[in-house]
């Protein structure tokens, strides 16, 4: 209830507090000006983004008898207040979520033709209305084919795809968008001020960036985790699981330089914190996408490359989250970077030995020291896999399906499904593929290192895994990897193509 009223009393009363949708005012202010305002509104987006708050703005504005500047509510007359306080004759607002819009919808046909009560114009609001049954839709259409000079009708969906062509073609639709961490921060500080409560900037900033737009959660989360006039970021960490934004920049940076020590540090830091490691994987991907996105528009490449390398390591650190030791999977991945970035630089170094060398790959890919020494943390996960058997092309024909079946990452999965298990040499293994999209997919590390991982566990030791196009020669990792400024090219093709974004 409490929660309610917080985000009710700011709702915005003019135009200038609406939130973040730019847009979308300066369209409706101009057509209140010009005395060109449609009949018929479509407000689409998500949820929280001022949808409802936009509407009754616009009934305010189309009934007020003491317009500001021609376009803003004076809040201060009769009609105004009766709006503001939910009262107002005219307004009425339909909500299609409880009851479909049945009886709302008839009673509108009935009524719609007589004149407003009080104010010169009559505003029908009807909030979720893709909720509406079929019968509901056909009569609203009929009174938006022809509406009366007096009825105004602005309809609010989350799911605007759900609306019969019909009905949106007859509106003029905007399309809210989620509101900008920016804008949610301001608005939250204001709100705080105003309240007299002492909040840290960094649990707004957390929750601005947990409620993904939306403002009324943001509100209404504001007014939950406030405590004696304080909202503190340990509070808000504790109850959403986000994480410390600091955090994620040192371990960024330390990914970076490569120390392994410090960034392993920062996991057990966030682990002993009792933070979401979820979460924070989701805000860490999100974190170095935004990076990634800045080194592609100031053309930095070598950057651009780390990048890409570490994002698609957490994103399959992530889908390995649930293997009993939560804080395992980030520690393999930053193992793996750290590890990744060495091997970059033996190449570059050009050195024949380093080169020639088979990988420096780190912990995923070494021989299990003993698949008991391997299974003990682990056992629950592990308990349900069958006996080792040991690694030869038949048996590992035999198994390949199943191999495929347990990958997590779609695209890999995809891909695996278009190869063939050619030749095992020691602990190698050679897969070949029709395509070069294909086995470049498989050689992207995250995804190599998948399937690596999932070999180790029906075959209980570290397999190497090498892709290579059908009827092309056989070539060793390191060299494929030779030319980094490819390797950066497919991969941001691949990664444009539509996976990430
Ligand atoms: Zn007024």
């Amino acid at each position: 209830m409490e929660t309610f009223s917080l985000y009710r009393k700011y709702r915005p009363h003019n135009f200038d507090n609406l939130v973040g949708q730019d847009h979308i005012k300066t369209i409706l202010i101009n057509a209140l000006k010009s005395g060109h305002v449609s009949h018929a509104y479509l407000f689409a987006g998500p949820r929280g983004t001022g949808k409802t708050s936009a509407a009754r703005l616009m009934a305010k504005a189309l009934t007020c008898t003491n317009l500001q500047e021609g376009f803003d509510p004076c809040n201060e007359c009769d009609f105004c207040n009766e709006i503001n306080s939910g009262q107002f004759i005219d307004l009425i607002e339909v909500d299609a979520a409880s009851n479909r819009g049945i009886d709302e919808v008839r009673d509108l046909r009935e009524k719609i033709r007589f004149a407003p009560t009080r104010a010169k114009s009559k505003i029908y609001i009807i909030d979720e209305v893709h909720m509406m049954t079929k019968e509901a839709f056909n009569a609203l259409l009929k009174t938006l084919e022809e509406p009366p000079d007096h009825a105004y009708f602005i309809l609010a969906t989350t799911e605007v795809h759900k609306l019969p062509d019909t009905i949106v073609s007859r509106c003029q639709r905007f399309n809210f968008t989620r509101i900008s961490n920016k804008a949610l921060m301001t608005r939250l500080s204001y709100i705080a001020q105003k309240e007299g409560i002492a909040a840290e900037d960094s649990a707004l900033e957390a929750i601005s960036k947990y409620v993904d737009g939306g403002l009324r959660d943001a509100i209404g989360l504001v007014q939950q985790l406030t405590t004696d006039k304080k909202l503190k970021f340990n509070q808000v960490r504790d109850i959403l699981g986000v994480s410390d934004f600091s955090l994620l920049e040192k371990l960024y940076e330390h990914l970076l330089g490569r120390n392994v020590a410090e960034s392993i540090e920062i996991i057990h830091e966030l682990h002993a914190q009792g933070s979401d490691l979820r979460q924070f994987i989701h805000e860490f991907v999100d974190f170095l996408r935004r990076n990634m996105l800045k080194s592609v528009a100031s053309e930095d490449r070598e950057l651009t490359g780390q990048l890409l390398d570490m994002i698609e390591v957490f994103q399959s650190a992530s889908q390995k989250l649930d293997n009993g030791i939560p804080q395992l999977a980030l520690e393999m991945a930053v193992i793996e970077i750290c590890g990744a970035f060495d091997k970059k630089i033996s190449i570059e170094d050009a050195s024949p030995d380093k080169a020639s060398l088979p990988s420096t790959e780190s912990a995923p890919t070494q021989p299990a020291p003993s698949s008991k020494q391997v299974q003990s943390p682990n056992e629950k996960a592990e308990e349900k896999l069958e006996e080792k058997i040991d690694l030869t092309l038949e048996s590992l024909k035999e198994r390949w399906p199943r191999v495929v079946e347990r990958i997590k990452t779609p695209a890999l999965k995809m891909s695996l499904k278009n190869g063939v298990p050619l030749n095992v040499d020691n602990q190698q293994v050679y897969i070949a593929f029709d395509t070069a999209f294909h086995s470049e997919k498989i050689m992207e590390s995250g995804h190599r290192i998948e399937l690596e991982n999932v070999m180790k566990d029906f075959f209980g030791i570290g397999i190497k895994v090498v892709a290579k196009v059908k009827d092309l020669d056989l070539k060793p990792v390191v060299e494929e990897r030779k030319d980094p400024d490819k390797d950066d090219v497919d991969k941001a093709l691949n990664i444009f193509g539509g996976e990430l974004v």
